[in-house]
């Protein structure tokens, strides 16, 4: 077992990290200001985020979430991946690893035709489009994939597509071009066979952008919208893999992304601890700085140790993902999907706790990392789900002693 950083990785970690300082953290202000002026609900795309991916691809910055595009493995890729979680919003856009794209490129590179790929991938891996993925229903709860309804109907040499999806992320961003729509092609089959995923372009007649959700009242700049899909015809050679592989595609898809999610969560926890501990030394209440109060000791020191506590299972995680592929992981990719967005959300209120009123005002970042944080122990599966997967595998458990 060896806990050092890889050279390759203290390589690129190092230069990702010039690049926040020097780049990224300067550009917040911008993105910002850009975005209050024209109003929050605005899903325009800020000018300084094609320059900071100008800047990235100078410095070798892109596409380094896949082994094949930039050499790095899973657990390589994780220490970049937490870095960009400083600057959740602009950063992973600004290197081409946001969400949900890395997921689509994945999905594209691994089932896409030569046809599909030229189409879109290539354009994503260039930064130049942006895509979305369109799994999760209004009308049935989507943790159990299941009970999705949209209907995929072969006619001809088409599928016709019908259904209300909600939650597609990216959809408000005019750059989204393209939308991988997860739908029954084959409601009579047995239950892991039923679903399939396939391609469906952004001004394809019948596709509706109904509106776009806001968390907890803040409007993402790239939108998470509900989509109306009528009679939304789309040549047959846009389904992905094959009829009946949208499980299958879902699995293979899923894995990775969510070690993207859950190092980008500690980073966020790591930037949230270091304004916590600059706040507690600089805040003087009842004759002592908040630092020597026991309490917020107290807050600081339990906060460090969950940080490195959730790391190590991270980083266990990405590691087998790269000895044994997602499907044997699977396990340790529920428990940090649980484990890492909970430290995030706890490290995160503590840092509120310690600002008093600034931290639940936009001064600071805290309010919108909570926002982001407490999301996350819903999207890519509720917690209560991965709980299940992690209970089932324990209750199965073989143990060298029973008594
Ligand atoms: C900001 C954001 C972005 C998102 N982006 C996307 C996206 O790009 N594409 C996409 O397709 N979806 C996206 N989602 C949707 C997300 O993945 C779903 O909300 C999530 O999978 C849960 O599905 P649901 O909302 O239908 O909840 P439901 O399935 O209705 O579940 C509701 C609650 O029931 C409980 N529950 C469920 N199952 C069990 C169980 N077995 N035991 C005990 N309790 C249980 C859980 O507490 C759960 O939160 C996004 C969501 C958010 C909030």
């Amino acid at each position: 077992m060896d806990f050092a950083l890889s050279a390759r990785a203290e390589d690129v970690t190092g230069r990702m990290w010039d690049f926040m300082r020097e780049q990224v953290f300067p550009a917040e202000p911008v993105y910002e200001g850009w975005r209050a002026a024209r109003g929050h609900d605005d899903h325009g795309h800020p000018p300084v985020l094609e320059e900071l991916k100008t800047e990235a691809r100078k410095r070798g910055l892109w596409n380094l979430f896949h082994h094949e595009l930039a050499g790095l493995t899973n657990l390589e890729y994780a220490s970049v991946a937490e870095i960009t979680g400083w600057s959740p919003t602009i950063a992973p856009e600004a290197i081409n690893c946001g969400a949900p794209d890395t997921g689509n490129m994945e999905t594209l590179m691994l089932f896409g035709t030569p046809e599909q790929k030229d189409r879109w991938l290539t354009p994503l891996l260039e930064g130049e489009i942006r895509s979305g993925f369109a799994m999760t229903e209004p009308d049935v709860a989507s943790s159990d994939a299941r009970n999705i309804q949209t209907s995929i109907a072969r006619d001809g040499d088409d599928y016709v597509i019908n259904g209300r999806k909600w939650w597609t992320s990216g959809a408000a961003d005019e750059r989204c071009q393209i939308f991988i729509v997860m739908g029954k092609t084959d409601p009579e089959g047995s239950a892991h066979r039923q679903q399939s995923m396939i391609l469906v372009p952004r001004d394809t007649p019948g596709l509706e952008i109904v509106r776009h959700l806001p968390v907890f009242g803040y409007q993402d700049q790239h939108g998470h919208s509900e989509l109306r899909f009528t009679d939304v015809r789309v040549p047959a050679s846009n389904i992905l893999s094959g009829e009946g592989d949208g499980f299958m595609i879902a699995q293979a898809r899923l894995g990775p992304g969510r070690i993207h999610h859950c190092m980008r969560a500690i980073g966020m926890a790591e930037r949230a601890l270091g304004l916590m501990v600059e706040r507690a030394k600089s805040r003087v209440a009842f004759g002592r700085p908040l630092a020597e109060q026991g309490t917020v000791r107290e807050l600081v020191a339990r906060s460090r140790i969950e940080i490195d506590q959730v790391r190590l299972l991270v980083l266990k995680t990405a590691d087998l993902i790269d000895k044994y592929g997602a499907k044997g992981a699977r396990t340790e990719i529920s428990s940090i999907k649980v484990a890492a967005p909970r430290v995030a959300c706890d490290v995160i209120d503590r840092a509120i706790e310690v600002h008093g009123g600034a931290g639940v005002s936009n001064d600071t970042v805290l309010a919108r990392f909570y926002a982001s944080a407490r999301t996350l122990r819903i999207v890519d599966g509720p917690d209560a789900v991965h709980l299940r997967g992690v209970a089932k595998e324990e209750l199965a458990r073989e143990r060298p002693y029973a008594g």
